[in-house]
């Protein structure tokens, strides 16, 4: 009798979860009037070793996010990262941004003045142009991070100043909530303020990106507009910290 290792089944897994997560997406594009490849799909990698992450990469993963810097530099020369892209997706601290600037081809999660300039800052001293999304804090929640939704039009116009960065679009990550037809509001919100601001073509923003959308409410992002959805547990299974 010939039994899997553990591993072996961690990896078929994988397989079957993006296998079906990519199928959802591409139901969901369809019914939201566009197609699969509208949809980006990126893998969200915090806690998940190298060898899970590899795995999912030789699925056909192109984009994966990390939340810390430091775990994401760790796990970085042991990946297998030819053509694919990575986002930091965690909140940044200041006294980060010189050791991440020129690692990930995006962060995700700006949300502040001194961020986007301290970014700014080491993009130029080593002479990149770093692309980034806004943070939006679209539900108002407290003590969460994310700008505040009333503060975003001045906010891109006073960093669309900055030389070393480039805005892509925007980001957010609702209340934790079981009930989707509040998430869906929030959703729509976001979507409507990306449409916005992307009719009043502010110099040196692009609006392309609209990352929103997490295992369990992507569908619902994407049926409201998300062209990004950042997807963990659903891919590698429940997080062990
Ligand atoms: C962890 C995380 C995700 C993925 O969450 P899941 O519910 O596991 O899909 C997405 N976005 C951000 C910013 C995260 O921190």
């Amino acid at each position: 009798m010939t039994e899997k290792s553990f591993q072996d089944k961690q990896f078929e897994d994988i397989e079957f979860n993006l296998k079906a997560i990519n199928e959802r997406i591409a139901c969901a594009a369809e019914k939201s009037g566009r197609t699969r490849s509208d949809v980006r799909f990126m893998a969200v990698t915090k806690t998940v070793d190298v060898f899970r992450i590899n795995k999912a990469l030789e699925c056909g993963i192109d984009l994966i996010g990390e939340n810390k810097v430091q775990e994401y530099l760790l796990k970085k020369p042991d990946l297998h990262l030819e053509n694919v892209q990575s986002h930091l997706i965690g909140h940044l601290q200041t006294n980060k941004v010189n050791k991440i600037v020129g690692e990930v081809d995006c962060i995700e999660s700006v949300d502040s003045i001194k961020l986007a300039n301290e970014i700014s800052k080491q993009s130029l001293k080593k002479g990149i142009v770093t692309d980034i999304l806004v943070e939006v804090n679209i539900a108002g929640e407290e003590n969460k991070t994310g700008l505040p939704k009333e503060m975003l039009s001045d906010f891109l116009y006073e960093i669309s100043e900055l030389p070393a960065i480039k805005v892509q679009g925007l980001m957010t990550i609702p209340p934790f909530s079981q009930n989707n037809a509040q998430n869906r509001k929030f959703f729509s919100n976001m979507y409507n303020m990306y449409v916005d601001i992307r009719s009043k073509k502010i110099h040196n923003i692009n609006m392309d990106i609209l990352s929103m959308g997490m295992s369990g409410d992507y569908e619902d992002a994407i049926l409201c507009g998300s062209n990004l959805v950042r997807i963990g547990s659903a891919v590698f299974g429940p997080r062990i910290y």
